[in-house]
């Protein structure tokens, strides 16, 4: 029998002590039956954590956050932030604590992260808690957005508290212990900035620019080079976004990250059909968040950090002004560059010039949303008809002539068949078998889960036996709708 080596878990508290004024110390809520149930063994490896250590009860106890290593400074984390488009000057963690940063084996630097681990001074009216269900679409999707290529938090682990929390029904709690480059948010600078405190605001900008986008640091204008750098990844990951069908669902300015990394996994879902409209929240009542809204919605989230910053971008207003709606502009540059050099990749046309991908990629995903067409399904079928069978890509459509000209004009440029299949994926986590998997899970069986997981961590290589993961949904699946992981 082996023994299970001492805490070797070194958490910093750069957070906590360059900026205080913005991290209440905390401490997590017992949790009276911990139980681990989802690891990323991976994710461990590379945080160089041993994750036969995070299975023991020393393990599972700094998962929880209920035992932390000596020198750490756990804490609330303060952020403000629009929500729906209404500005809340005080959310912060609610039901969630920063636990501090590790080095990771590639050198940087990472915050490892509760959700679900009780009350804190942020709570409003909440309990404080998760449930087991939206704890365990977290890991999911975001190992899935992770797998795909696409910036995100990761979930290290989920631990069931062995607590009931309670929603419309009782359901079993649960703490998400997740890992990001940080936990910085368009919310934390206006948090700043509504404080008055200038020094505070500069501080804000020095860590984040220090810790995500050093070369702007050596800019002329340092502050505005954060903001081009914060809209050039937000419009990279947004592009990114697009181009798989992925749907946020709360794109809230306290959700949206200044590294550029997916975060705050509720009501997200994966497009089935093609529909820019497309709304699977249950509390976005205006699409607001809609799948094609997607892009706005996250320069507008830059212009709420661009006002923020106003003060350190230039002593006189209206020059500061001018300098913010010059960055903003970039950020539709970016979104457009990133966005046209994904499509012709996904349609195997990577040294094809913008002009001829860009018309060519919205006239086939006008032909999708015109015969709801299933996004994933139909890329994937697009690299058998590259390689001359359009049977399988013709089998989702009903206008067979319409696409018979665009794929005549298509396979005239010549796309690469197998560079299409390293880019558009067999296996997504689709709505259905996340429910399936989901409800299981809460009912105690985790097979479904652990099955579709493994699935989507490996989503560009078709393998026998899983067809029924790369099928589209039933007929009968009907209009989904998401909740908030609350
Ligand atoms: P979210 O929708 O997860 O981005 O959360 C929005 C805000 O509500 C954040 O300030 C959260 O910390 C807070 N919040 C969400 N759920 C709870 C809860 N159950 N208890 C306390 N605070 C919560
Ligand atoms: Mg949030």
């Amino acid at each position: 029998m082996s023994v299970a080596p001492a805490s070797p878990v070194v958490l910093g508290d750069r957070f906590a002590r360059e900026l205080p004024e913005m991290a209440v110390p905390w401490r997590a809520e017992e949790a009276p039956d911990p139980r681990l149930v989802a690891l990323d063994e991976d994710l461990a490896a590379d945080l160089g954590l041993d994750p036969g250590w995070l299975r023991s009860p020393d393990g599972v106890r700094l998962l929880t956050g209920t035992a932390v290593p000596a020198g750490a400074t756990p804490v609330a984390q303060a952020y403000a932030g629009h929500q729906f488009g209404g500005f809340s000057p005080r959310l912060g963690d609610g039901r969630a604590l920063l636990l501090g940063e590790l080095t990771d084996r590639g050198g940087r630097l990472r915050d490892l992260h509760l959700k679900g681990s009780g009350r804190t001074p942020f709570a409003r009216g909440g309990d404080g808690l998760a449930a087991l269900g939206p704890m365990l679409r977290e890991h999911l999707v975001s190992s899935a957005v992770h797998a795909l290529g696409i910036p995100t938090a990761r979930s290290l682990a989920v631990v069931a508290t062995g607590r009931t929390v309670r929603r419309e029904e009782p359901l079993p709690g649960a703490v998400l212990a997740r890992v990001a480059s940080s936990h910085l948010r368009v919310g934390s600078f206006q948090y700043a900035r509504a404080t008055g405190d200038l020094d505070l605001l500069r501080r804000l900008a020095e860590h984040a620019t220090s810790r995500h986008h050093p070369e702007a640091a050596s800019a002329e204008n340092p502050h505005l080079a954060l903001l081009q750098a914060v809209a050039r990844a937000q419009a990279r990951l947004v592009a990114r976004w697009m181009l798989v069908g992925f749907v946020h669902g709360v794109m809230n300015t306290d959700n949206t990250t200044i590294s550029g990394e997916t975060i705050d996994y509720g009501p997200c879902a994966f497009l089935d059909a093609y529909d820019p409209a497309t709304v699977y929240s249950s509390i976005d009542h205006g699409g607001r968040y809609a799948y094609g809204n997607q892009p706005a919605v996250a320069q507008w989230n830059l212009a709420r950090l661009a006002e923020a910053l106003l003060p350190l971008l230039h002593e006189d207003e209206e020059q500061a002004v001018a300098l913010a709606q010059d960055a903003l502009g970039d950020f539709r540059h970016e979104y457009q560059a990133a966005w046209t050099a994904g499509a012709a990749a996904k349609l195997g046309l990577p040294g094809t010039p913008g002009e001829v991908v860009r018309p060519l990629a919205e006239e086939l995903l006008t032909l999708l949303q015109a015969d709801r067409v299933d996004l994933t399904s139909s890329f994937r079928a697009l690299a058998a008809a590259a390689r001359g069978d359009a049977g399988p890509l013709h089998r989702h459509f009903l206008d067979a002539a319409a696409l018979d000209d665009w794929l005549g004009r298509w396979r005239a440029l010549g796309p690469d068949a197998d560079a299409m299949d390293r880019v558009n994926p067999v296996y997504v986590p689709r709505n259905h078998l996340v429910e399936e998997a989901l409800a299981a899970a809460t009912d105690g069986d985790l097979a479904p889960f652990e099955q579709l997981l493994d699935v989507v961590r490996a989503p560009f290589v078709e393998r026998p036996g899983l067809e029924r993961y790369a099928a589209p949904a039933p007929p009968d699946f009907g209009a989904y709708r998401t909740f908030c992981g609350t």
